[in-house]
């Protein structure tokens, strides 16, 4: 048994009883099953032989008969809601248990994966598991035990017919093995059809305000029709192939009731057989006929189910790639220091290093900015201190402890990120500053909001704190979105603040609003800026020029001018394009307090 299986079963494994108890029914219910043709077969036989007391003996044998359809009947029910529950509890276990591994899995892996393909295999893909986890075991079951208890009953009366009839077995097996093969391959398509439908809705529905503002909703509806459509075709292979297999079998089954018309008249003329075998025949076939019915929906669900469950398992078999070291410490309160030694990364093998052999000391409380062309790797470089990704040559040093021998919780307990793009939940606003601390008490979260000068608009809101912001946040403004996302970040009082160019973006009041606010959270932090505008830089402790070439130059502002470098370069460039002189933080002295500004 492969691993992949032995996965798929162990699924079962809280559930052992409650399975039981769904065989020990099904049981039950294929045993009825073959006893209801012979009941019925005893009472024809009462009446062909005349026995004196008929009357008595058909009551006796209807009795049973209504008993044992009660006892069918609610094994039957059991079945049907019992064993479906079990089925979507083991479809629930999954579905946490995929997205508990999806929460493990790094930045990389989400830089590969459209958030739609992801949804689709955490439910559409597993939704059909519940129907193969119930219905395979007993379908199997009682499918075993009808057609050896068929052929023991049978073989009693007439073993030619009886193995006349078995000889169509075999062939219907090869005929369902060889369509059910196509069925399994169509099915796998047409879920990647699927994948791809629901990556394009993600997208375009994200995008949505974007597609409007560009009106380009007739590029979204052809990008979405021809997913579309390739979805339709690959159904339409899935369905010819249900075709043959659905009713290729159904053919087999009424040739099978001809030959016992035809075999059991022929025996009937040569008194090899009376009137009421060949009722008993026609009834045992019957039978026979439901089970290789109930293989046919088995395998239709098996196709569905067991191609949802490989796709399942292609995730759950992602290793994360970035995960605590088995010696790993814990970190309590950082102080702050890092240290970049020799660091050199790449986002895949064989793309190009975005950095090689990078070497950087940021004091403990330091507040550095980094600048650079656009594309020149600020951004990954600071990614690089949470361990979004990991290095690929040298290490990272936090208070002089390699950062992969530290928890990776409380290493990203001790850093703080504001980016320009704010990421809010759906909720309302108290939740949503409380996600940088999931136990602050509601004094907290207001302290933090007043230090984020975000509690007076949250008071102007509607209702307050509890004020419900929508999906994203699209209910407040840019500055307000930023300051909520400053008030996560006062709450969680990291040493390490990493301010991605926080306030590009906004308008002047706001950004008056979020200057102060974020004076006040670089406060006793090592703070690094990545500064797209070098307005912004200036006044910070220390400038890091980075390049296509690694760190190029860093110094003060004024240093950096009087060097007449890169910086000098950049910041004259911009002086003349940009109305410059003005300057967001105010600058630091060294000992890390707000010092007036310079200009
Ligand atoms: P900066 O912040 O200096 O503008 P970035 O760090 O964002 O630059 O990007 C540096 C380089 O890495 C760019 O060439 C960019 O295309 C590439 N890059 C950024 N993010 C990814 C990613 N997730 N996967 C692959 N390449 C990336």
């Amino acid at each position: 048994m492969n691993s992949r299986m032995k996965k798929f079963i162990s699924y079962y494994k809280p559930y052992k009883g409650l399975l039981l108890a769904d065989l020990f029914c099904a049981l039950i219910v294929a045993a009825i099953s073959l006893a209801l043709p012979l009941l019925i077969r005893h009472i024809t036989m009462l009446l062909d032989n005349k026995v004196p007391n008929v009357l008595e003996q058909i009551y006796i044998t209807g009795g049973t008969m209504v008993v044992l359809v009660a006892l069918l009947t609610a094994c039957n029910m059991f079945i049907t809601y019992k064993g479906h529950m079990m089925g979507a509890m083991m479809e629930g276990d999954m579905r946490r248990e995929l997205f508990d591994h999806l929460q493990k899995l790094s930045f990389r892996f989400y830089d590969e994966h459209k958030t739609g393909q992801l949804m689709t295999r955490s439910t559409t893909d597993i939704f059909w598991l519940t129907e193969l986890y119930h219905h395979g075991p007993e379908d199997i079951l009682i499918t075993l035990v009808t057609i050896i208890g068929s052929f023991i009953i049978l073989g009693q009366i007439d073993m030619e017919l009886t193995i006349i009839i078995f000889m169509f077995l075999p062939f219907m097996a090869a005929y369902f093995i060889y369509f059910s093969k196509k069925m399994n391959k169509a099915e796998r398509r047409s879920k990647d059809r699927i994948e791809d439908i629901n990556a394009q809705l993600e997208d375009s529905l994200s995008g949505i305000r974007v597609v409007k503002s560009f009106t380009n909703e007739h590029v979204e509806r052809k990008k979405f029709g021809t997913a579309n459509k390739r979805f339709v075709q690959s159904r339409g292979v899935g369905y010819w192939s249900m075709a043959y297999f659905h009713e290729g079998l159904y053919g087999f089954t009424h040739l099978i009731s001809i030959a016992v018309i035809i075999f059991g008249a022929i025996g009937i003329s040569g008194n090899a057989l009376t009137l009421p075998d060949l009722l008993t025949f026609f009834l045992v076939v019957g039978i026979l006929i439901a089970p290789i019915q109930k293989i046919i929906n088995f395998m239709e669900l098996y196709q569905v189910g067991i191609t949802g469950f490989e796709r399942f398992m292609e995730i759950l078999e992602v290793e994360p790639d970035i995960v605590d070291a088995p010696h790993a410490k814990e970190l309590k309160h950082a102080d702050g220091q890092i240290t970049f030694q020799n660091v050199g990364f790449k986002y895949n093998e064989g793309h190009e290093h975005i950095f090689h052999n990078v070497s950087l000391n940021i004091r403990a409380g330091e507040y550095v900015a980094l600048v650079g062309p656009s594309g020149a790797g600020k951004t990954t470089l600071c990614s690089l201190i949470p361990r979004f990704y990991e290095v690929n040559d040298g290490q990272i040093l936090l208070d002089g402890t390699n950062i992969k021998d530290i928890t990776m919780q409380s290493l990203r307990q001790n850093i703080g990120i504001v980016q320009q793009d704010v990421y809010l939940f759906a909720g309302t606003v108290i939740d949503n500053i409380r996600y940088g601390k999931m136990d602050a008490t509601d004094e907290e979260i207001i302290a933090a909001a007043k230090m984020a000068n975000a509690h007076d608009f949250i008071m102007s809101l509607p209702d307050g704190y509890l004020t419900d912001i929508g999906q994203r946040g699209v209910k407040l403004s840019g500055g307000q979105k930023q300051r909520l996302s400053i008030a996560r970040v006062f709450l969680k009082n990291p040493s390490i603040l990493i301010l991605d160019e926080a306030t590009s973006a906004l308008d002047n009041e706001s950004e008056r609003a979020i200057k102060e606010s974020l004076e006040k959270l670089t406060n006793n932090r090592t703070t690094i800026v990545i500064a797209h505008r070098l307005s912004t830089v200036r006044n910070a402790e220390r400038i890091i020029v980075l390049t296509d070439n690694g760190i190029e130059e860093q110094g003060t502002h004024e240093e950096l001018l009087k060097q007449g470098g890169t910086y000098a370069n950049l910041y004259q460039m911009q002086d003349t394009v940009t109305t410059f002189g003005y300057s967001k933080y105010k600058p630091r002295e060294p000992n890390g307090t707000c010092a007036t500004a310079m200009r």
